[in-house]
């Protein structure tokens, strides 16, 4: 895929940037090496994985390397599941500014995140295809997880002996939030009626019926099932950690406490096979049943020059699951605490709100790399006279601030309000403008 034939002198601008670039490469200490397996056993054919290793942030550069581990579990058919695996990197990839640095980049992953999911839902409804799917997406760059997530599929993390989930639940049975978002925003929320009014089922949203808030694609149900993904950032001490991600058809039987104790000691394809296995055991084989497992191992790691500290027994102690969010003071309460190891999985990022608005307008200090005049969605080219500010509110059209930004063009700016119940969108739009 490398294209680098270019040969001669190197003019000294071109090796001064290039000087620049190394110093945004995985720094030394954050370097991690990746060891991942995975296994499936299918019912329906609607699972599918997506496993990437040798991305770059730096095109050309292999040492900026980050890898991509991915779960579809599609419903209603297969063609969501397959559209966002074909589409979602690069509809991420595309919503970052080239030229960051490293950290820049890692800072604006959540943002582009929320911008590649909307994206490839709003394509994929174009489309005019039925089906959808929940996504669990993994970017991992040296020592740095990136998830976002919508639906029911799961990633955990065990480091340091104790699980962290690093994805939602968007079940509207689990989640009351979103429960009170989806009857906000125009759906209706219950069960299913039987003859005698007897209710029966997991909790459903009509129309449509589906049981999940959150999902790409599902153009038959209501726009307030919405594609925004749930994003945790997070960054692994040097003693690195196992993931887990799998499908439904692993976590309607197993908790993660039960996935993470089977695939103790085994290689990573080993515990993909055994955690799906297990699953497939309990209950047989009633859904989609896939798992990919990766080792995340600092390379400091490999080649110890002192003794590894011994490993922590007691999976029983969970940590508060990053209930304690990052401030500038965070650091010293910690020490304040009698915690000696400052040396702990670290939350950079948690944002969970389905709200584009605050998803969009960003708080990172690279607030203005982002271009002015893109769409934050699509990075469609907007006119001067043509973006309307993600904050803008049609029921109050004469307020808009229109330097306000980020700027949606008008029919991302449509799904927006489709999304928050504010007016119905035109699916399967034949238009083709964008
Ligand atoms: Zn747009």
């Amino acid at each position: 895929m490398n294209s680098r034939s270019k040969s001669g002198p190197v003019p000294l601008a071109e090796l001064l940037k290039r000087e620049g670039i190394k110093g945004e490469r995985v720094r030394e200490r954050d370097k991690c090496e990746l060891v991942y397996g995975e296994w499936a056993q299918s019912k329906k054919g609607e699972d599918f994985t997506f496993i990437k290793l040798d991305c770059e942030r730096i095109p050309d550069d292999p040492l900026s390397n980050f890898s991509v581990f991915a779960i579809f579990d599609g419903h209603n058919g297969s063609m969501a599941a397959v559209y966002a695996k074909d589409n979602l990197l690069s509809n991420i990839l595309s919503a970052i500014p080239s030229n960051l640095t490293r950290d820049e980049w890692l800072s604006a992953l959540p943002r582009a995140l929320v911008s590649g999911f909307v994206k490839t839902d709003k394509d994929f409804q174009r489309e005019g295809l039925i089906s959808g799917s929940t996504v669990t997406f993994v970017i991992v760059d040296g020592n740095v997880i990136t998830v976002g997530s919508v639906g029911d599929s799961r990633a955990v993390l065990e480091a340091e002996g104790s699980i962290y989930y690093l994805s939602a639940d968007h079940r509207l049975e689990e989640n009351e939030e979103e429960v009170e978002r989806v009857t906000a925003s125009g759906g209706e929320v219950g069960r299913l009626n039987v003859v005698g009014s007897t209710q029966v089922g997991p909790l459903r949203c009509w129309p449509g019926g589906l049981c999940l808030s959150r999902s790409i694609g599902d153009s038959d149900v209501g726009e307030f099932i919405v594609p925004v993904p749930h994003v945790k950032q997070v960054k692994l001490s040097s003693t690195g950690g196992r993931l887990i991600i799998c499908s439904d058809g692993v976590w309607d039987v197993l908790s993660s406490e039960m996935a993470f104790n089977f695939s103790r000691a085994l290689t990573p394809e080993a515990a993909a096979t055994k955690i799906v296995k297990e699953a497939v055991q309990v209950k047989g084989l009633r859904d989609d049943t896939t798992c990919i497992v990766v080792d995340i191992i600092p390379i400091e790691k490999l080649t110890p020059t002192i003794p590894p500290a011994p490993k922590k027994q007691g999976m029983g102690v969970f940590k508060h699951m990053f209930r304690m969010k990052r401030t500038c003071e965070s650091s010293s309460s910690l020490h304040d605490m009698d915690y000696h190891e400052p040396d702990v999985v670290e939350e950079i990022f948690e944002e969970g709100s389905a709200c584009l608005a605050r998803r969009l307008h960003t708080e990172y200090p690279i607030r203005n790399i982002f271009k002015l005049f893109m769409c934050a969605i699509c990075q469609t080219e907007l006119r001067p006279s043509e973006g309307v500010s993600v904050h803008a509110d049609a029921s109050r059209s004469g307020e808009l601030r229109p330097w306000d930004g980020p700027f949606l063009c008008c029919e991302c700016q449509e799904k927006r309000e489709a999304m928050e119940g504010k007016r119905h969108h035109r699916r399967h739009s034949s238009s083709s403008s964008d």
